[in-house]
């Protein structure tokens, strides 16, 4: 029972050195905190990605600035702008081509749902081929709500189950079946 005299949380006293958590918890908070994005820039949206590494946005202040041009190297496809037919093969095969565990966002109107373009030529949302962490709306998004997209992405991040991940991943599951075209 507690009482006044109850120590909770961590007490140097007694556990010296030791700090005692969650494999979930330290696993989590170091991806969080170490996103790696795959700028897949497709379209007008992709200027607003690049506004976010500039100095008056700054995503290194989430350790995020680190943008990779290898799916083998990232774990985080921002998709931005209109994803076509013709590009969406390539969209999947990256996303395939990136290691576990990893994560998309849907950067605008057009990744989202096609935005503007209702036509023959244009995929009517991203997660029509990869499964999507976070849906943006604008268009164009401002950089602003990018970051503020990247944050929500942690938080969700940081609710995974990433021990039991380890042996059933997530995203191989979740992958819609794309044969080049829609449904
Ligand atoms: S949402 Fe708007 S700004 Fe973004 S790619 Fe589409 S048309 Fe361009």
């Amino acid at each position: 029972m507690k009482s006044e005299s109850t120590t909770l949380g961590y007490n140097s006293k007694v556990e010296g050195e030791v700090v005692v958590t969650q494999a979930d918890a330290v696993i989590n908070w170091i991806r969080k905190h170490s996103v790696w994005p795959m700028p897949m820039g497709l379209a007008c949206c992709a200027i607003e990605l690049m506004a976010v590494g500039a100095s008056r946005f700054d995503i290194s202040r989430f350790g995020m600035e680190v943008m990779r041009f290898s799916p083998r190297q990232a774990d985080c496809m921002i998709v931005s702008g209109t994803v076509t037919y013709k590009m969406a093969e390539v969209v999947r095969r990256i996303y395939e081509q990136m290691a576990e565990p990893k994560w998309v966002v849907a950067m605008g109107a057009c990744a989202s749902t096609g935005g503007m373009y209702r036509s023959y030529a244009t995929l009517q949302g991203v997660d029509r081929i990869v499964p999507v962490d976070v849906y943006m709306s604008g268009c164009p998004p401002r950089p602003e709500a990018l970051l503020d997209a990247m944050i929500k992405l942690q938080d969700k991040i940081g609710r995974e189950r990433s021990v039991k991940n380890l042996t059933a991943p997530k995203a191989a599951a979740a992958a819609p079946a794309f044969a080049g075209k829609e449904a």
